[in-house]
């Protein structure tokens, strides 16, 4: 992280924590979320074999970390804040959907606020990490960020217009099935008529947060109230933009290269050489 000042031998390390824009003693945390790693690490095979998460875009920069990647960049405070909706979001929405994908999960302001946690540091550790992001806030990734910024400290009522969708990834095909509940990963979208998306796919549900969105009015019974709601269920007719279902067909079908090159970066890694 460009503005973390490297403390390390008294074992802690300064810099500016992204939820309260302040300099502080900042905590090594996971992008995406700790919890959902270690139950990805549990399920064994294929799932412990792509245990991966990777943050790509279209110009192809990709990060990929075994154990989910890591980065400092909230305070313990923030942390704190945050990992009360991560154990909602794991024990009220993710655990019973594996269980019983057919029945609708009942959720409170939790489950927004979870979605857009992990949406928003995905793109707050892209648009550091990356370079060539520089077009992501040309499209508004920056007033996005600070709009989900302020929701997370309860200084807005809402994510809007940067809405949070939830989606359980489904699909016929062989491709899909091996995808479905074998990766954590994070990738920013691009869609036609100038849409951009930030895509967290959670095993078994993708979580979209949409930066840029010409098809606000395709999406149905798709999206997380901020101050809760009755999500999915059998029956439960939901529609997403086309880009949507392609994104996922495209996902699983690169899935297995992805992995390939995934376990030759980890080879690399473990001769000790740069991953980037
Ligand atoms: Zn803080």
């Amino acid at each position: 992280m460009t503005r973390a000042t490297d403390t390390r031998d008294r074992g802690q390390r300064f810099g500016l924590c992204r939820l309260h824009q302040r300099e502080e003693v900042l905590c090594e945390s996971h992008v995406v979320s700790k919890t959902l790693h270690k139950w990805f690490k549990r399920q064994g095979p294929p799932s412990s074999a792509v245990n991966v998460i990777s943050v790509a875009e279209p110009s192809g920069e990709m990060t990929i970390a075994q154990d989910g990647i890591k980065a400092y960049m909230l305070c313990n405070e923030a942390e704190q804040l945050i990992g009360q909706s991560e154990r909602h979001f794991k024990e009220l929405a993710f655990d019973r959907f594996v269980k019983a994908p057919r029945q609708p999960i009942v959720y409170g302001p939790w489950l927004a606020r979870f979605g857009i946690s992990v949406i928003w540091r995905f793109l707050e550790y892209g648009r550091e990490q990356f370079p060539g992001w520089t077009s992501v806030v040309e499209m508004g990734g920056d007033k996005t960020a600070e709009r989900w910024r302020r929701f997370l400290l309860s200084k807005a009522p809402d994510p809007s217009p940067y809405d949070l969708h939830m989606i359980p990834i489904v699909g016929d095909g062989l491709e899909i099935q091996n995808y479905i509940g074998t990766v954590i990963e994070t990738i920013l979208v691009r869609a036609d008529g100038d849409g951009l998306y930030a895509c967290v796919t959670l095993a078994k549900l993708l979580l979209i947060g949409t930066i840029r969105d010409p098809y606000r009015n395709a999406w149905q019974r798709t999206r997380i109230e901020p101050s809760g709601g009755t999500w999915g269920g059998a029956g439960t007719e939901m529609s997403v933009p086309e880009m949507v279902q392609r994104y996922v067909e495209c996902r699983a079908s690169t899935n297995r290269e992805a992995l390939a090159s995934a376990d030759a970066l980890r080879k690399r890694l473990r001769r000790g050489q740069s991953a980037r």
